[in-house]
């Protein structure tokens, strides 16, 4: 396993539960938008190492990662103390199901996510292709409290970005929902797609299989939730080797 070094070069801290950081990239460093990575410290001498989704997108020359701070987290208990100019340490061989490529062609594509589920729709929300193969990309956030809604301001400005406004064309749609506080949009995202209350509300077309795809990365029991849904919706999951109506990845493995 080819271990790479980058060096970090920003940090945010969004919550006492979440903070994201940004490295330096290896030019070797090659990776489909959605995929994620093993990455970490040393520790000891010997890595350390946990997957973790790419936020930034592959054609930005830096890294960027969203990620919990888990209090006695082997990982993440050190990891949320690193500075810039620290080192991360990074497998050179990125993987995961969530890419485009692994679906169908299709008309909408949802994007449904809960905490750092985020991350891998960070990057397929700001490639080009993405927009080239849908004609709308809608993309769900939901967190328990507002602050926790990570990126909150670059989601809602992505379509008037100087940059992005190009590549999404308009076609990008932000969705998100509080569940532990009062907000515009409370409740659970399987509640706001059982009653179709999502499709209402964004004023898009009501979820077709036929026409329609989707991305789900959050918990172990949203991720089931929501896969027994689209399945009975007539909606058929995909893999890296057969595409699908849908895709799925945990955000985290629970012990
Ligand atoms: C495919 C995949 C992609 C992942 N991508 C990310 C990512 O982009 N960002 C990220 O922060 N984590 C991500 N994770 C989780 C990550 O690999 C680690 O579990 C996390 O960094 C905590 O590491 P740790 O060693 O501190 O604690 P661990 O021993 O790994 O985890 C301890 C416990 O903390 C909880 N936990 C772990 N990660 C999370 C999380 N992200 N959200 C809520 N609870 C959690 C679980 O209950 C887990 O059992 C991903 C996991 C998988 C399987």
């Amino acid at each position: 396993m080819a271990l790479l070094k980058e060096k970090v070069t920003e940090i945010h801290h969004w919550t006492d539960k979440t903070f994201s950081f940004k490295t330096t990239r290896d030019k070797g460093f090659r990776f489909k938008n959605g995929e994620f990575a093993m990455i970490g410290l040393e520790i000891d001498g010997k890595p350390l190492l946990r997957a973790y989704s790419v936020v930034s997108p592959n054609h930005e020359d830096h890294l960027e990662f969203l990620s919990i701070k888990v209090p006695n987290g082997p990982l993440t208990s050190k990891l949320q103390h690193i500075n810039v100019n620290d080192e991360i340490i990074i497998n050179s061989k990125p993987t995961g199901t969530l890419v485009c490529d692994y679906l169908l062609e299709g008309r909408n594509l949802f994007l449904l996510s809960t905490g750092t589920g985020l991350a891998p729709f960070m990057s397929i929300i700001r490639d080009p292709e993405t927009y080239e193969k849908f004609e709308k990309v809608i993309l769900t956030h939901t967190v328990r409290t507002v602050k926790e809604l990570a990126y909150f301001d670059t989601l809602n400005g992505l379509n008037d970005d100087e940059i992005y406004s190009q590549v999404t064309q308009g076609k990008f749609h932000y969705f998100n929902t509080v569940t532990r506080e009062k907000w515009d949009r409370t409740g659970r995202i399987t509640e706001w797609i059982n009653n179709n209350k999502l499709w209402s509300y964004l004023k898009v077309e009501d979820f077709d299989p036929k026409h329609d795809r989707v991305m789900i990365c959050g918990s172990e029991d949203m991720t089931f939730e929501l896969k027994k849904m689209f399945e009975k919706l007539g909606s058929v999951e995909g893999s890296t080797k057969v595409q699908g109506g849908f895709v799925i990845e945990k955000a985290f493995a629970e012990k």
